[in-house]
Parts: structure tokens; sequence; C-alpha cells
């Protein structure tokens, strides 16, 4: 399957031309499509299989084509490293990169010049935010964190985040959120508590097993 035959921005073309990819890999194959017809998905998906971009290339053409808060932060997407939100958030870059659509990476472990950065951003609206659990709590609980526009919450690793013992703190960002929201949870294993958060949070996801 060629990207062009998704009907993608061509903003968008032009940005996975420059990355270097020619077809779609297996997993942007499945999740694309339903993912542009605002279904929830629960995606099995190792790391190295484009998983990534997976969810980003339909994320970025939904906020380029349909309408948007200007001001407030439209999509989440909560990992379990600040090293996977890096990678996350340079993607994000380069497939956006034609674009106007704006991003920030939101972990801990910096020093309190990114923490301004990222309250600046946070509080005056970004469309995209990459971000790590504990620090966005951190964010949240201050009260500035623009959200009444939030349209689309992506766990990405969501089992590494289980592990990690994450569980109460996604669940506590999530109560922050709209409630009218589309919903996509990757993992690369797909264990009974993996099962239950699903459960608590995605709305008839459509599954998707690489
Ligand atoms: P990921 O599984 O998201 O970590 O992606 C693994 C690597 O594959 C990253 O370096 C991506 O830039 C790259 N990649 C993603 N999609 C494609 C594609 N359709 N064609 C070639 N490389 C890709």
């Amino acid at each position: 399957m060629k990207f062009t035959d998704l009907g993608l921005d061509q903003r968008i073309l032009d940005g996975i031309d420059a990355m270097g990819y020619e077809t779609a890999t297996p997993v942007q194959q499945q999740v694309m499509v339903p993912i542009l017809e605002g279904k929830d998905i629960i995606a099995s998906a190792q790391t190295g299989t484009g998983k990534t971009a997976a969810f980003l290339l339909p994320l970025i053409h939904r906020l380029l084509t349909e309408s948007h808060a200007v001001h407030d932060i439209n999509a989440m997407i909560i990992v379990p490293t600040r090293e996977l939100a890096i990678q996350i958030a340079e993607g994000l870059e380069g497939l956006s990169y034609f674009t106007d659509v704006s991003s920030i990476a939101v972990y801990g472990g910096g020093d309190g010049n990114s923490f301004n950065n990222e309250k600046k951003a946070l509080t005056q609206g970004v469309d995209i935010v990459v971000c790590t659990p504990g620090r966005m709590i951190a964010h949240l609980n201050m009260g500035y964190v623009k959200l009444k526009g939030l349209k689309y919450l992506v766990l990405d690793e969501a089992d590494r985040m289980l592990d990690m013992g994450f569980n109460d703190d996604i669940m506590r960002i999530i109560s922050f959120l709209p409630k009218e929201r589309q919903n996509l949870l990757f993992s690369a294993t797909m264990p009974q508590k993996m099962r239950e958060l699903a459960r608590k949070i995605l709305h008839e996801p459509v599954e998707i097993n690489i």
C-alpha cells in the first residue's frame, strides 16, 4: 500500500517523502484507516514496526483537516520514558515539517528552564503533547494546562507503562481529559492487566494484531 492511497494531506506526503518512507509498513496499513475514521484502537505492535508513524500520520492529518481549538492541546501521547518522548517528538517534527502543527515533549529530569518552557506551551496551547506520566501530572496539578479541546489520546508502549507502575498515574491524567475523545492504545504484549486498562479507557475499539 502506498501512502498516496490514503488521502493524506499533501503537506504530510511531502513530510513522508522527506523522511524517505516509500510504502506503508503492515501496522501502518492496518491502523491508519480506522484512526482516520475516528475509531478507538488497541494494537499489539513491537518497536521497529513503524508504529509511531502509524498513529502520528493520521493524527496530523486530522489536525490539518478538521476544526480544532487553536489555543488548546488537541492531542496527548503518553509514553513510559523520556527517551521515547524525545524520539517520538523528533519523528513528529519530521513528519509535520511542512505543516503548522505544533508539538512539545514534556518529560522529567530536565532543568528548571525546560519546566518553564513546558509550562509556557501548556498554558498557551500546543497541538500535540508527548509526555511521560509523572511530569504531566506535575503540570496538571498546577491547573494551567489547556485541555478542554483535547480530542485524541495515545498510550504508547502501554505494557511498559504498566510494568513501571504507571497505572494510577495514567488514570489520574485521564480524569483531567474531556470524555469525548478518540483513544489509541499501542502495546507490544497484551497481558490481562492491559485488557483491564483497555476496558476502562477504550470505546468499542478496533483490535489489531501485527
Ligand atoms: P517505530 O517502530 O515507530 O519505532 O519505527 C521504526 C523505524 O522505522 C523508525 O526509524 C521510522 O522512522 C522508520 N519507519 C517508519 N515507517 C516507515 C516506512 N513506512 N518506511 C520506512 N521506514 C519507516
